[in-house]
């Protein structure tokens, strides 16, 4: 019997502690451990290939995407870097978004500069553009990131898979923005699927980490080869935390989402706000693929005021209830200006190409009442009427 996500959340890696009956599993901080005798080691050798706390988060995350198995890194641009580093050569092409996460865009541009791999940007909503590239003989890797940050541009995966020229074409999707519990990649065609686990899965704002989801075992071991090379894996107490704040992501993006639907509304309705992007709404360019593909429309969405910068700065300077901060996911909710944050350091030509211009806020939503947070909206938008 499969059970559902929210019952995989809850009880994944319970009751497994053999010595003293713990419901939740310890954390074994140990850093080596000892061989039963004589060239007799045991399942463990040394953390950083094989941790038991890292190994019960990893089988939980790996549940809920669907996946054969999951490696836990030390933070989502660490993960990011595991796959291309195990799966491409100098000679190889990685196809991206032009739109990708801005550390994302910043790690694939300097793996481009050092020559570590051949990276091309591209609009992935432009099909006869994919198909041109699709045909070079060097691609190898296709990732993907949908929705889009902070545009919120909806890729069609399971469309994009199925354009695949050749076998040895790894398509990876970077599921942060969704969640396991709104989209599963893996699914929809993909190979891999990664998360920076310092958003939505840990939830709270207080780990960074990463994890990289196989959909088979070949793809899995050699992952896990390079990351125990690297030394890229988690840490004990981050994964044990990550664990804890896994618990309750499906009650979490649930609530946070109907958080942003009535924000959403209320916004709508207000004329200092220019434009609102988010994928559920049937006026967003997205929407009918959303709809195909996930299960909910998140909790992320951007704006753009009228008027000029000065009037975002008085905007934001009025708000109460939404801390100026880089990053999303966690329970409280938090507003950041792209141009000057996030995507800092994309060139101008990029985040005009990407639409992001000096007026575009982003919102993630928490979990405080939704009430509450219309009511601070409301006043700063008084604010610079
Ligand atoms: C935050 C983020 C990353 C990077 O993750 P870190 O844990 O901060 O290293 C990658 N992709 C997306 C979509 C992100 O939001």
């Amino acid at each position: 019997m499969k059970n559902n996500k929210s019952t995989v959340s809850v009880r994944s890696g319970l009751n497994n502690d053999k010595q003293h009956g713990c419901v939740v599993s310890p954390i074994t901080l140990s850093t080596t451990y000892n061989f039963f005798e004589f060239n007799k080691p045991r399942l463990y050798d040394y953390s950083r290939r094989k941790n038991p706390t890292r190994d019960i988060v990893q089988k939980t995350v790996a549940d809920l995407e669907q996946g054969k198995n999951a490696i836990i890194t030390s933070s989502g641009m660490s993960a990011i870097y595991l796959i291309c580093i195990a799966l491409l050569n100098s000679d190889d092409c990685l196809i991206a978004p032009y739109d990708c996460y801005g550390g994302t865009y910043r790690l694939l541009n300097a793996l481009n500069s050092k020559k570590v791999c051949r990276v091309q940007f591209v609009n992935q909503n432009d099909t006869e553009l994919m198909l041109k590239c699709l045909k070079q003989k060097d691609v190898k890797l296709v990732f993907i990131e949908t929705p889009s940050n902070p545009m919120l541009r909806v890729v069609d995966i399971r469309y994009m898979c199925s354009l695949k020229e050749r076998d040895d074409i790894v398509y990876v999707v970077d599921n942060t923005f969704m969640t396991p519990i709104f989209q599963n990649p893996l699914n929809l065609g993909a190979d891999l699927v990664v998360h920076s686990c310092s958003k939505y899965l840990n939830g709270h704002s207080d780990v960074i980490l990463g994890a990289v989801i196989s959909k088979d075992i070949y793809l899995h071991e050699k992952l896990m080869w390079w990351s125990n090379a690297l030394g890229i894996t988690g840490g004990a107490f981050d994964s044990y935390q990550l664990l804890r704040g896994i618990r309750t992501l499906s009650i979490r993006v649930c609530q946070q989402q109907c958080n942003t639907k009535n924000i959403v509304d209320f916004l709508l309705k207000q004329p200092q706000i220019k434009s609102i992007y988010y994928p559920g709404l049937y006026s967003h360019v997205g929407y009918k693929i959303a709809c195909q593909q996930q299960t909910g429309f998140g909790s992320i969405f951007s704006f753009e005021l009228k008027g000029t910068e000065g009037v975002v700065s008085k905007f934001l300077k009025s708000l109460k209830l939404f801390t100026l901060a880089e990053s999303f996911g966690g329970v409280e909710s938090l507003i950041a200006h792209p141009e000057t944050m996030t995507h800092a350091a994309m060139s101008k030509q990029s985040r005009d190409t990407a639409g992001i211009n000096n007026m575009l806020l982003r919102v993630s939503v928490g979990l405080e009442d939704s009430v509450d947070l219309i009511n601070d909206l409301d006043q700063a938008l008084q604010s610079i009427s």
